[in-house]
């Protein structure tokens, strides 16, 4: 074996490079990068429910060219594949150069297996999950995580991988013959090929939010972490965002509904700050319906009125993508894939909405904030945020100098597009939470309800919060709202995971915990699919006198004046009480603590007596 040691850690690997060990020698545990998913492929991704496993990576020569780093050389089809393994004071850095157009995936780093027989896996999909040895097979591959980590923990530490080079990847995580396994998987950038990849593999302590705090300590490191007081310094109207109801009020201009009046109706009730959704549409193109009705499009006069109640107003910003009218001006702004065909990626009837480049989209907001979108409070981009840079190979495209577009470099546009140097002094927000663009927006979306259960092989947690709730908003989806909404908004699984809206009161118990505003679409109309294969559309009108709103929002007032309180502080910690996850805790920086029951049955609690189903509450506070 070759060994380099620090106080903290020895990196070993065998001669030929096949067996990398890294032990934590503080807490007394091993992780063998696991050889079933550290590998390489030559095979494009197909179908991948029978995608062919990862060759392990055969024997090659390991070197050492500095007295801290070892360096793996293997041969490959085509070529070879370099990896360097260099210590840190508390990890590792590892670096995967690719030589050869043979291969089109690998593993980096792979797989970590500890010398314990426990394992539980932090996966950053939605607000993260920890994924547990139970329950039949599955494989999971997502092309978009929350954050560009992953962890392991066991009884005596934790691992947290981090992706230093988080484009062009896969995020794996299934459960196997052997158990639980979490890795991504790197692919060739579509523009420029194989770029060297970075990934950072550091030992803490076994707790979740141990591994967050790293996570989000190795973003500050990195310059990519803006704490709230920086960006409120930027952007005042962001002191607004704490304390505020959201209320997303369907796309669609309503057919009875007193936008006013109802505004009013919800300053009386409590609500002193609310953020409306939408009250435009930012498109390029407005002549299109949606289940019978034309979107949403409130008067000057009605946007002075809500603003008038504590309304903050925001447009439908849907530019991500661009209705198809035909023209040049409009499909000169189309992004291209590799064939240089237009990329089609919403319908509604007979409508085509086809991608739009990002910097063009900037500079058509720049447009609508200096003429019709000029009284916006804040604005929602669509799917932005969650689709993040993307590569385009549009040669006539002069705002990337004519050149074809890498995902990488695209990064930076979207930053623009959802920046303050776009928005100026409006909220920003964006469907998706991306840890890159959390230096440029401020509201993300997108979450699980909650889960629990003693064998339950998913568990929710609060894993982007840890990291990020100084910093910015993780909101649920649009339509997953406290009151239970039709269509979109129906309760539906992924993974064996649920999303939806209504649950108002446990949806009410997650946001005390993770310490987030209320989600309600308290009056408005919105449409759906009457026929999804056929992209048919219906749409259907939500009243502040429904049953189900008023509901709602009395779940809803006591967890906006919570964030009031707790909005821009750190969640420092993390806790599940049982270990069924029945009874959680959280602590934010002020010592204040939420301890929520987010299961069906009342829980025993020590030092808190019976806490009834779905309930919250503030155990301590400085
Ligand atoms: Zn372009």
């Amino acid at each position: 074996m070759l060994h380099i040691s620090n106080p903290l850690l020895t990196l070993a690997i065998t001669p030929n490079g096949t067996t990398l060990t890294l032990e934590d020698r503080r807490r007394n545990v091993v992780w063998t990068l696991d050889p079933q998913t550290s590998g390489y492929k030559t095979e494009p991704l197909g179908d991948w429910q029978t995608d062919p496993e990862f060759t392990p990576f055969g024997p090659g020569t390991v070197d050492q060219p500095a007295p801290d780093t070892l360096r793996i050389n293997t041969p490959v089809p085509g070529g070879a594949i370099e990896r360097t393994f260099r210590l840190l004071p508390d990890g590792v850095e590892a670096q995967t150069v690719i030589r050869s157009a043979a291969v089109l995936r690998v593993a980096h780093p792979g797989h970590f297996i500890p010398d314990h027989s426990r394992l539980e896996l932090l996966i950053p999909i939605n607000q993260g999950l920890i994924l547990r040895n139970f329950g039949d097979a599955f494989l999971r591959r997502d092309a978009k995580t929350m954050l560009a980590m992953s962890g392991c923990l066991t009884e005596r530490g934790g691992l947290l991988i981090t992706q230093e080079t988080p484009k062009d990847c896969w995020f794996i995580w299934q459960k196997r013959d052997v158990g639980i396994r979490a890795f991504h998987e790197v692919i060739p950038g579509a523009v420029e090929g194989w770029y060297p990849r970075v990934a950072r593999i550091y030992v803490t302590d076994p707790s979740i939010t141990a591994i967050a705090k790293r996570h989000r300590l190795r973003l500050i490191e990195r310059g990519h972490f803006m704490a709230w007081p920086e960006k409120i310094a930027r952007k005042p109207i962001l002191k607004k965002l704490f304390g505020s109801l959201i209320a997303f009020i369907g796309y669609n201009r309503g057919r009875s509904t007193d936008y006013v009046a109802s505004a009013r109706r919800l300053k009386s009730a409590g609500f002193d700050s609310v953020l409306y959704y939408p009250v435009r549409f930012m498109a390029t193109d407005l002549n299109f319906l949606m289940g019978g009705d034309q979107p949403i499009d409130l008067s000057q006069a009605e946007i002075n009125a809500l603003q008038a109640c504590g309304g903050l107003v925001s447009p439908w910003a849907w530019t991500y993508e661009t209705r198809d009218t035909g023209t040049d001006a409009c499909r000169h702004t189309f992004r291209t894939d590799a064939q240089n065909a237009f990329i089609s990626h919403w319908q509604i009837d007979e409508n085509i909405w086809y991608k739009t480049c990002t910097p063009y989209q900037s500079e058509f907001a720049r447009s609508q904030f200096a003429g019709p979108m000029s009284a916006m409070d804040w604005v929602h981009y669509d799917v932005n945020s969650v689709r993040g840079g993307e590569a385009c190979f549009n040669a006539a495209h002069a705002l990337h100098n004519r050149a074809p577009l890498s995902a990488r470099d695209d990064d930076p546009f979207v930053g623009e597009l959802l920046g303050p140097e776009v928005n100026g002094n409006r909220i920003v927000s964006s469907e998706g939470f991306n840890e890159y663009l959390t230096r440029f927006y401020d509201i993300g979306s997108n979450k699980y309800l909650p889960t629990w259960g003693a064998k339950q092989p998913f568990l929710v947690v609060p894993l982007t919060d840890l990291v990020f709730h100084d910093s910015t908003l993780h909101n649920s989806w649009e339509l997953h709202t406290y009151n239970a909404i039709p269509c979109f908004g129906k309760l539906t699984t992924d993974s064996r995971l649920q999303m939806g809206a209504g649950l108002p009161e446990k949806k009410a118990a997650l946001d005390a915990l993770y310490g987030v505003p209320p989600l309600v679409f308290p009056f408005g109309r919105q449409y759906g699919w009457a026929d999804i294969a056929t992209c048919k559309t219906f749409s259907f009108e939500i009243s502040l006198d429904d049953a189900e709103v008023q509901r709602a929002l009395t779940a809803a007032l006591p967890i906006a004046r919570l964030h009031h309180r707790i909005g821009q502080l750190e969640l420092i910690a993390f806790e599940a009480l049982r270990d069924d996850y029945t009874v959680q805790a959280t602590t934010f920086a002020d010592g204040t603590r939420v301890v929520a029951n987010i299961s069906e049955s009342p829980q025993e609690v020590p030092d808190h007596g019976l806490l009834p189903p779905n309930s919250w509450k503030v155990d301590s506070a400085s």
